[in-house]
C-alpha cells in the first residue's frame, strides 16, 4: 500500500452512541487541530440516529465509513453481558474492517480503537500501523480494569465480591463494592474485559477522554513504577475532554422558543443517555418528583423497562392531553407551565449549552458527565450501569459538583420526595449554587487543557508526531 506525506489515522468505534460520539470528537479534533487525515470506521447499530448524526460531516479531512451489521445471534445467549456482546460484535466485524483498510489508497499510520476494539490490533500489525486505544471512560475506570486484571478472578471474588470489601487500587481512589461496574462484579464473569485490559497494554499508547489536572493523582499512578506503571507499560495520553458537538442536530423550534423564555439557569435537563430506561414505578416517582419540585424541566422520556440497558416497549395508548400511559394521568396538563417532555432523543449538547439550563439529572455516562462540565452545569447523579456509579462517586465525593440519592438507583426506587428535594437543592439552594461555581471552575480548567499549548493539546500533538515519524520511517 503506498504512503502519503500526510499522516492518516484510522479510528474504530464499537457499537453505541456512547462510543461513537467521543470517537467522532477525537477524529474531528485530529483533523482540525493536528493536521491528520482521519477515517472513522463505525460498527452500525440499529439506532436510526447513528446514520443521521453522521450524515455529511462538515469537517475537511474526515471520512466516516459504516461497517456492515453482523449477526451474532448464534454466538450469544440470554445471559451474555453487554461487554461481551460488544467484544463479539467487534470481532465479527474485523473481516470487513480488514478489507476496507486493505483497499485504502494510502496506508494509515495508526489505528485507534476504543475499549472494546483491541482485537483489531492484529489488522494494525498486518499493515504496519501504530496501535492506540482510546479509553472513552475516565482514568480511574481504566485503572480499575487494569488492576483487577492483575488481581485475577479468585482474589476479586473472595475479597471484593463475597467480602464486599473496597478494591484498593494503588495510588488511586479505592472502589467500593457498591460502585463497582457489573462487569467487574459478576461472579460468572468471563474475564473478557480484563483480557482486553491486557491487550490495551500491548499498544503504542492509551488515549483517555479526561484531562491531566482533573484526575492528576490517578494519571500519576498509571505512570508511576511504584503504582500501576508495571501494569500499564505504555504512554498515557489524557487528551480530553472531547465532547459531542451535535453538528447536525438543531434545537427543535418549539424547544428553543420555550428555553429562550425561561430565566437564566432555571431549567433542569433530565436524561439517561443514549439507551437507558427506568422501570415504570421509578418513572412515575420521577414524574411526581419533578412536578412537586415546581422547578422548570426538560425531560427526555423513553417507555419504561425493567432492563436498565434499554428494551423498548411499544408505546401504549396516550392520555387525552397526550400524556403517554406510562406517565401519571394528566401530567402534561399539570406541568405545562413548568416542563417540556421530549420523546426518545434530544440534542443534548444544544440543550445543555442553552443559558436557561442550570442543572442536569443524569445517568452519569462519561460523555454526559463531560458535556455537563463543559457547559458549567451541576448534576443530580443517577447512575444505572457500566462504570456510571464510579462516575457518580467522583462527581459527588471528589469534584463536589453533584448530589446523589442515598439509596441505590439500581436496587431501590427513589421516592418522589427525595427527587423533588434533590431538584430544589441543585436549582434553588445555596448548596447547588456552590456546585455551579465549582463546575464552572472545572470548565475553565478543561478549556485551558484543550487550548493550544494546554496539556490535552500537547498530548495529542505528541501522538501526531509519533505518527509522522512512523510514516517517514
Ligand atoms: N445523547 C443525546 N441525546 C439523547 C441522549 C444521549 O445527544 O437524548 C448523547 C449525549 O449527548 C452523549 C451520548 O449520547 O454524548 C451518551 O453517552 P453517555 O456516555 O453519556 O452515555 P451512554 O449512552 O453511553 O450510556
Amino acid at each position: 500500500m503506498p504512503k502519503n506525506n500526510k499522516h492518516h489515522a484510522a479510528l474504530l468505534a464499537s457499537p453505541g452512541m456512547g462510543h461513537l460520539i467521543p470517537i467522532v470528537g477525537l477524529g474531528k479534533r485530529m483533523a482540525t487541530h493536528h493536521d491528520f487525515h482521519v477515517t472513522i470506521f463505525f460498527i452500525a447499530s440499529d439506532h436510526g440516529l447513528t446514520t443521521s448524526l453522521l450524515k455529511s460531516p462538515t469537517v475537511e479531512n474526515l471520512d466516516i465509513v459504516p461497517l456492515p451489521l453482523v449477526d451474532i445471534s448464534a454466538l450469544v445467549g440470554p445471559n451474555t453481558q453487554l461487554v461481551e456482546k460488544l467484544i463479539i460484535i467487534v470481532r465479527e466485524s474485523l473481516p470487513s474492517l480488514r478489507s476496507l483498510i486493505a483497499a485504502m489508497k494510502y496506508r494509515p499510520s495508526a489505528l485507534i480503537v476504543d475499549l472494546f476494539g483491541a482485537d483489531a490490533f492484529d489488522i494494525a500489525e498486518e499493515f504496519g500501523m501504530l496501535k492506540y486505544v482510546f479509553n472513552t471512560a475516565n482514568a480511574w475506570c481504566l485503572a480499575a480494569i487494569l488492576h483487577s486484571s492483575r488481581l485475577g478472578n479468585k482474589f476479586i471474588l473472595e475479597h471484593h465480591i463475597k467480602g464486599q470489601k473496597p478494591l484498593e487500587i494503588p495510588g488511586c481512589k479505592s472502589l467500593s463494592f457498591e460502585d463497582t461496574p457489573e462487569s467487574l462484579r459478576n461472579i460468572d464473569r468471563s474475564g473478557q474485559l480484563e483480557f482486553h485490559g491486557f491487550k490495551m497494554t500491548n499498544s503504542h499508547g492509551i488515549l483517555i477522554n479526561t484531562w491531566e489536572d482533573l484526575e492528576s493523582s490517578t494519571i500519576e499512578a498509571l505512570r508511576d513504577n511504584n503504582h500501576l506503571r508495571g501494569l500499564v507499560k505504555v504512554p498515557i495520553y489524557p487528551i480530553g475532554p472531547l465532547v459531542g458537538q451535535d453538528g447536525n442536530q438543531a434545537l427543535d423550534k418549539q424547544v428553543k422558543q420555550w428555553l429562550d423564555k425561561q430565566p437564566i439557569e432555571s431549567v433542569i435537563y433530565v436524561s439517561f443517555g443514549s439507551g437507558s430506561t427506568l422501570s415504570a414505578t421509578q418513572m412515575t416517582e420521577l414524574a411526581w418528583g419533578l412536578e412537586q419540585s415546581q422547578q422548570k424541566f426538560i425531560w427526555v422520556v423513553r417507555p419504561p423497562s425493567n432492563n436498565a440497558v434499554g428494551t423498548y416497549f411499544t408505546i401504549g395508548k396516550d392520555d387525552v392531553d397526550g400524556t403517554p400511559d406510562y406517565l401519571p394521568q394528566g401530567f402534561f396538563t399539570r406541568t405545562k407551565e413548568i416542563g417540556l417532555v421530549i420523546p426518545m432523543w434530544a440534542p443534548q449538547v444544544q440543550i445543555l449549552s442553552h443559558p436557561s439550563v442550570g442543572g442536569f439529572l443524569s445517568h452519569c455516562g462519561w460523555n454526559s458527565t463531560l458535556e455537563s462540565i463543559m457547559n458549567g452545569v451541576p448534576m443530580i447523579a443517577w447512575p444505572l450501569y457500566a462504570e456510571q456509579k464510579m462516575n457518580a462517586a467522583m462527581l459527588t465525593e471528589d469534584f463536589e459538583i453533584a448530589v446523589r440519592p442515598k439509596v441505590s438507583t439500581t436496587e431501590e426506587i427513589v421516592g418522589r420526595e427525595v427527587i423533588g428535594n434533590m431538584v430544589i437543592t441543585i436549582m434553588a439552594d445555596k448548596e447547588g449554587k456552590a456546585m455551579r461555581d465549582r463546575v464552572k471552575e472545572l470548565k475553565n480548567r478543561a478549556e485551558k487543557a484543550l487550548c493550544k499549548g494546554g496539556s490535552s493539546f500537547n498530548f495529542l500533538s505528541q501522538v501526531a508526531k509519533d505518527c509522522m515519524h512512523h510514516l517517514l520511517a
